[in-house]
This record gives C-alpha cells, structure tokens and sequence, in this order.
C-alpha cells in the first residue's frame, strides 16, 4: 500500500480506506472472506506479467515453464481437495465457470431445470438478464411453501415434464443441506446431466460440513473466493475424461483468452492452506457460528427463511418490522455492520428492495470470533432493526470494540 500511495496517491486514498472498511467493520456478507497475506501477496505480484494461453505443456507463448508448474501445482491441489479426477483452474470468476460448463455440454436452446434467482439462485443459472436465461431453456424450480427448503419432489415433476438436458443444483442464498444424491437420481431418470454449482459451500464441503457433489454430479463449478477463501476465481471439476476436454476448450479458447497466472497462484495457496487440518477446524467453527447467530437472531424476535441454517448463511425475514432490506442494509452499514438486502421466498418488493437480508459468518470467523461473538451481533442486528436511527451510535460503539478484539491485517502486512 505505501508503494501504491507513493506512485498513485488517488489509487492509494481509496485503497487505504476500502483496508479500514474492512478491519472496522463487521463484514456479514456471506459471499465474501478474508484472504491470506501470502494470496494476497499473489494476486499482487510479477506473474501478472505472463501470457500463458493453453494449458500447462500445450502453450501458445514460449517462457511459460514456471507459470506450468504454478497452474499443475492448483490443479493437483483442487483435486485432492474434492478427490476428483479433473480440474480447471483458469475461470477467470464463478459466472465464467458456469458459462463455460453451458457451452460445453449444451446447444443454446437447450432445457436446463435450475433454481429459480428469487428462490435463492444465482443469476449465472437462468435468470432472463443473463447469459444463460438468454440462450437456453430455462426451467426454474424453488422451495417449498411451507417449509421453505427445496422441494425435491417438484423438482422431479419438472424434470419428468420439461426433460431437461441439464439439472442444476447450487444457490447463493439457500441456508440448508443441498442433496446432491437426490438430485442425481431425478436426472438420471430423465437422462440428464447433473451440473452443481458449489460456489457458496466448496469450504465446507472439503471439510465435511457438507454431503460433497462427487460421485453425484457429472461436473460442478466453484468460486474459489467464497468459503473456500482464496482469491477471487472460479474452478470447474469433473471425473469424466470425455467432459474434461470438453471444459477445457469451451474456457480456452471457447470463453477466455490468457489465463490469470497471478490469480492462479493465488489459488494454489489458498488450496495449500485449505489441505492443513485449521482449515477443517475454522469450516467446523464457521457452521457453528451460523447456528449461533441464527440462534440469537430468532431469540430477539427475527424470523429467519426456513427457521435456521445448516450451513454458513441465514436469510432474515423483515416484514414483520415494516423495515425493507435495502433500509436495514443502509442502516447497517452506518453502524459499520455490513450485510446484503436479499429477497425472501415471494417477496412483494423488487429485487432492488427486498424484504429480507441475507447474513453469512466466513468473514468474522476468519478473524478469530466465536459463539459468544455471534450472539452478540445477533442482538446487534435485532436492535437496529427494531430501534433503527436511535441504536445506531450504541451499536457503532459495540461493533468498534469486537473489531479491535479480533483485529484484521495488522498493518505491518500491509502498509
Ligand atoms: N455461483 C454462485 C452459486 C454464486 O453465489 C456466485 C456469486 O455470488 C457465482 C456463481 C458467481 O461468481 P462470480 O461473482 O465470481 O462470477
């Protein structure tokens, strides 16, 4: 950063105050994490420099022996971690790994039975604004009304109905289990391939928080910036050698040019990280807080989507409070308390509005905080949400506090 401020003072002002945001706020977003230093570090250094397209011993630039050897060294790594047999690190983000897989193993027009964006999927999965909802077949699926988790049985309907070439099971906001075998057996009696998208809980899945996607899905794509805590990215898995070849030329040269080697890198060292026991021992702790603040939520009178979490995230339901998602996003924020509006299950209001947010607990627990912690800020969050402008300054003072118990970056790491 003292380079940065020294050669770009503009670049550098933003950039130190973005690095306060983050070590003074308490960072809820369930999408987002703190990387390592020596990722960062990564991320940030000389391989940016190479053009490396192809694959490691196929280049088309000569010079690429020690980038080879960085990009061998992820895949080898991804692979253990999921006990796969094929990967592709070079996505260059979670939605170019999905348009990948599309291009891949579809022809535009194609059916796809994905979870609906307003039930919790992501937009990469169909939605009509998007790339995927554009050119092919969308059939979205949801929860149940009741129970609000999702109802495999009308997923089966679906797919004996639609007979989709392609299921596909993954969510950005979804607070429960993902039964991959089930899904697997709705395609296999329609013949569909089975894609996952395990963007949201690669973490815990390598750990054994949750049921893992192999041998159930054909191919599964990944974010590698979410629980799995490495750079921001994408990776694409699979066992069968048929369906690698066809991955590996829909990213290069189907989607993407030069591969990111710097990010690449990146991502071998957070794999590296995530293969050491602390790595099991932090996805156990980041569950347990879940279920803490889920907890303490519902103890102070907030309903939560389904009535908990299994996993890393909640989604808070606000209408019993007359309160939009947007609003206690905003409010939130004021208190240095960062969450994402989020739409509940038949939201009334737009997606730009919503009437729930959606709360996730990588990001404390990569900081060193606990149970106790987590019961703290469910009560925090209550409070802002009943009290609204009049919490605010209390609130601040106590998020201050835990911020400066669990510091983030000590600054001779990054200044
Ligand atoms: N897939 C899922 C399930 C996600 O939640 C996300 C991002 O939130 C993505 C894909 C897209 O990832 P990216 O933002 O890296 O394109």
């Amino acid at each position: 950063l003292k380079l940065i401020k020294a050669a770009d003072p503009e670049i550098g002002k933003s950039m130190e105050s973005e690095l306060r945001r983050q070590q003074n706020n308490l960072e809820l977003i369930a999408s987002e994490n703190f990387v390592s230093p020596a990722v960062m570090a990564a991320v940030g250094s000389h391989l940016t420099n190479k053009y490396a397209e192809g694959y490691s011993g196929k280049r088309y630039y000569g010079g690429c022996m020690y980038v080879d050897e960085v990009e061998t060294l992820a895949i080898e790594r991804v692979k253990k971690l999921f006990g796969c047999a094929y990967a592709n690190v070079q996505p260059h983000s979670g939605a170019s790994a999905n348009v990948a897989v599309f291009l891949a193993l579809l022809e535009i027009g194609d059916t796809v039975l994905s979870m609906s964006l307003a039930h919790g999927g992501h937009l990469s999965h169909g939605s009509p604004v998007n790339f995927s909802g554009k050119n092919y077949n969308i059939v979205p699926y949801g929860l149940d009304d009741k129970t609000e988790m999702i109802d495999y049985e009308s997923v089966e309907r679906l797919a004996l109905q639609h007979k989709p070439k392609l299921i596909l099971a993954g969510a950005s906001a979804y607070s429960r289990k993902i039964d991959f075998k089930r899904f697997r057996e709705i395609a296999d009696k329609v013949g569909a391939l089975l894609m996952t998208d395990v963007a949201h809980i690669a973490g815990l899945i390598i750990t054994g928080q949750h049921m893992s996607p192999f041998p159930y899905a054909h191919v599964v794509t990944s974010t590698t910036h979410k629980t799995l805590r490495g750079p921001r990215g994408g990776i694409i898995l699979c066992n069968d050698e048929e369906i690698s070849k066809k991955i590996n030329k829909a990213i290069f040269p189907g989607v993407q040019g030069g591969p990111l080697e710097h990010v690449i890198a990146g991502k071998a060292i957070a794999f590296g990280e995530a293969l050491r026991p602390e790595f099991k021992t932090y996805q156990q702790q980041v569950v347990k807080n879940a279920a803490a603040l889920a907890s303490s939520l519902m103890q102070n009178g907030l309903d939560l989507v389904s009535g908990g979490t299994d996993n890393h995230l909640m989604l808070v339901k606000l209408n019993k409070f007359d309160i939009t998602g947007k609003e206690a996003e905003r409010l939130l924020d004021e208190c240095n308390i960062t969450v994402n509006k989020n739409a509940i299950p038949n939201d009334p209001q737009s997606p730009f509005i919503t009437s729930g947010i959606r709360v996730g607990t990588p990001s404390v627990t990569t900081r060193g905080m606990k149970e106790p912690e987590m019961r703290i800020i469910g009560g925090l969050i209550a409070d802002v949400i009943k009290r609204r402008e009049t919490a605010l300054s209390d609130v601040k003072i106590k998020v201050a506090e835990l911020c400066e118990k669990y510091p983030l970056y000590k600054n001779d790491v990054i200044l």
